[in-house]
């Protein structure tokens, strides 16, 4: 099978009408007419054989999950998608393997409103990467450099599964429960792009971002860009069931450190918290406060009895130690 064949039995699909897309796989270029008045948001993100997936994960959670992430980076900006390019690296052209990384892929696609409009396709070492596209009003995206002190710090879903389902593919010592009840938040992340367009929508909603490399890193990236602090109330972060049976520093650790969880993190005024309670409900979404911006910089984790501690970002690092 060429490289043709493998793009046109594969990956050529006609666009939805009704969709941004013009023109779409086949010419040098796609053409997209994004909604009049509208900014484009545009998010990559690469997924390595080895250092993102196992070698011989399932090709259709691959398909799932290569979207998913891309997906999740337009949620927490409050964009609507519009389309994505692939841009694929194959050891060889298998074809069972791409029937089920399609069908993968464009299952979400389909359910997203998401359509493929062109990539690139070469061989060598495993290697996907895509590239998301979608729109905004102007002013409306959720930045990470506008949070304002005062601002209640919300998450949506509950974090830790997915760290704790590696933990149990790794068989780390600590790590005990039911692999089969945390491995889909690992394998198959849902990217919450109804919440982040609803919450684009509301005026009090300042900054926002996707928790993939643990949630207090990835609030660090808030804080420096905003230039605030914050007070997280640890013992206000929601606990799947799943992570019950954990000692509670590893259960903490899941939840604050883990990574792979795709849930938002966004802050907001005081006065929308009725707002964004009630967004919550009609998505069937769990919208947690679980803290406060502070002028002082800083990242303090606070208990239920007012005790505080400094921490320090621990989230997953490529380049760091571990
Ligand atoms: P060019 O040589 O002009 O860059 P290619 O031969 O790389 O074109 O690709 C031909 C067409 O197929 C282009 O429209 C490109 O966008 C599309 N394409 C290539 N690989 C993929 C892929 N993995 N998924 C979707 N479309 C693809
Ligand atoms: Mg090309």
């Amino acid at each position: 099978m060429g490289e043709f064949d493998l793009i046109a039995r594969h990956f050529t699909r006609a666009a939805p009408s009704g969709s941004a897309v013009v023109l779409g796989v086949g010419d040098d270029g796609a053409l997209l007419q994004p909604t009049p008045g509208h900014q484009l948001v545009i998010s990559s993100d690469m997924l390595v054989e080895g250092r993102h997936f196992f070698p011989g994960a399932d090709p259709e959670r691959l398909g799932h999950k290569a979207l998913a992430v891309n997906l999740s980076d337009l949620a927490a900006m409050g964009a609507r998608p519009i389309g994505f390019t692939l841009a694929l690296a194959l050891p060889e052209a298998d074809d069972t393997w791409l029937a089920g990384f399609a069908k993968g892929l464009f299952a979400l696609a389909d359910a997203c409103a998401c359509p493929l409009v062109g990539g690139d396709t070469t061989r060598g070492p495993l290697n996907l990467c895509i590239t998301v596209f979608g729109e905004v009003l102007p002013g409306r995206a959720l930045r990470r450099d506008a949070a304002l002190p005062g601002d209640d710090l919300w998450l949506s879903g509950r974090t830790g599964e997915a760290r704790l389902a590696l933990a149990l593919r790794r068989g780390e010592a600590w790590a005990r429960g039911d692999l089969a009840s945390v491995a889909e938040r690992m394998d198959r992340p849902t990217p919450r792009l109804a919440l982040g367009q609803a919450l684009a929508g509301i005026d009090g909603v300042h900054a926002a971002l996707d928790v993939s490399d643990g949630l207090l890193g990835d609030l660090g990236h808030i804080l420096r860009a905003s230039g605030v602090g914050a007070d997280v109330f640890v013992d206000a972060l929601p606990v799947a069931p799943a992570l019950r049976g954990l000692d509670e520093r590893h259960r903490l650790d899941c939840m604050v450190a883990g990574g792979d969880d795709y849930e938002l993190l966004f802050s907001a005024s005081t006065a929308s918290a009725p707002h964004i309670d009630r967004i919550g409900t009609e998505l069937g979404l769990n919208v947690t406060r679980i803290g406060r911006l502070v002028p002082a910089e800083g990242l303090r984790l606070i208990d239920a009895t007012g005790q505080s501690r400094l921490a320090q970002p621990l989230g997953f690092d490529h380049f760091g130690s571990h």
